[in-house]
């Protein structure tokens, strides 16, 4: 009987993190699996342009980026394999990973499974998501909200940015915020409040999206927190960017977790968790910077710690 191949490293996720480190240890001769989940490149491809990213002074498409990182990978040979680890073992080693009848075997794993986007959870959002008028990526669906008015929900530079995409088809955009200023960099913020066709609509937070019985948003119902005034808001797009949870999946536990629920390194390192040879990069456990650069950053340093691990636990 053959005994199963014994991979020298998994990685899981496509997106900054995941292919820089394919990258790294690809071009250490580790041969690395990448498991691919849902979202391909994760999500830099639900940005537009990607304009602080070193060595592209015109900025970059943030599909395109995460191309050239893939093929980049590639180049080097890695492979991939679209996936969903639904649990895993480390209590032995080889480390195992199961998908669902699937089973694969690892000395080392690098998790860089990123965040998804919150949601509010009021009434109508959840009914109405995808294809129905709620959304997260202006970037796949403003076009469809051409010369219509659309609603984007948050305050940081993700909603910031979503506005001011969304004025490019939209004839108003309506930005929706808790507080009354926004948490947003100051250049972001600016751009947003001073454009002609966003409107912003502050201390105030959505209580139902509309639409339901016609199966597509007819109204953004909303409340002021300061006054408790209700009002409605009659758009057809409404464009959620309050934050992201992070994607720790069947990981945590065995993997440690903070209090917001992101993997938390082991002190002195950004990438080393609490089992040895597996380690974190990129957003599903960095809650502070959340940029495409420091993501690679990390993928990189988990390549690396894993290429020493992997030295120092020949076979
Ligand atoms: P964020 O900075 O965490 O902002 C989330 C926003 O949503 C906050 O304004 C927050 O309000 C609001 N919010 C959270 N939960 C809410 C709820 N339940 N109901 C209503 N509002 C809620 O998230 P982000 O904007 O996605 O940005 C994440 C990181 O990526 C940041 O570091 C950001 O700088 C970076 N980023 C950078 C760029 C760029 O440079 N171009 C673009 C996008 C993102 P409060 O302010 O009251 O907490």
């Amino acid at each position: 009987m053959t005994s199963p191949t014994v991979e020298n490293v998994v990685i899981i996720g496509t997106g900054c993190a995941g292919l820089t480190a394919a990258i790294y240890t690809a071009r250490a001769s580790l041969n690395p699996l990448v498991i691919e989940g849902p979202l391909p490149g994760g999500q830099l491809t639900t940005t537009s342009e990607v304009e602080n990213f070193p060595g592209f002074p015109h900025g970059v498409d943030g599909y395109q980026l995460t191309q050239n990182m893939r093929e980049q990978a590639t180049r080097f040979g890695t492979r991939f394999e679209q996936a969903l680890v639904d649990q895993v073992d480390f209590t032995s080693m080889p480390r195992k990973l199961v998908c669902g009848d699937r089973v694969i075997l690892a000395r080392s794993v690098i998790i860089a499974t990123g965040a998804s986007p919150r949601m509010t959870g009021v009434p109508g959002e959840k009914e109405l998501y995808g294809g129905k008028g709620v959304t997260t990526c202006a970037t796949c669906d403003g076009a469809f909200y051409r010369k219509m008015e659309v609603a984007v929900i948050g305050g940081g530079d993700s909603a910031a940015e979503e506005a001011l995409f969304l004025t490019r088809f939209a004839s108003k955009v309506y930005l929706i915020h808790r507080r009354d200023s926004l948490r947003a960099s100051k250049i972001m913020s600016d751009r947003a409040t001073s454009h002609e066709k966003i409107q912003m609509v502050w201390d105030t937070v959505p209580v139902e999206v509309q639409g339901v019985a016609e199966g597509a948003v007819t109204g953004l119902k909303l409340k002021n927190l300061k006054t408790n005034a209700e009002s409605v808001l009659p758009v057809k797009g409404i464009f959620v960017a309050i934050g992201h949870v992070p994607n720790t999946g069947p990981f945590a536990p065995p993997l440690d977790v903070d209090e917001g629920g992101y993997f938390k390194p082991q002190p002195g390192s950004q990438v080393r968790t609490n089992i040895p040879g597996v380690y974190v990069a990129g957003d599903c456990s960095d809650h502070i910077f959340r940029q495409a650069i420091t993501a690679a950053g990390m993928g990189c340093q988990a390549a690396i710690e894993a290429e020493r691990w992997l030295a120092e636990h020949e076979g």
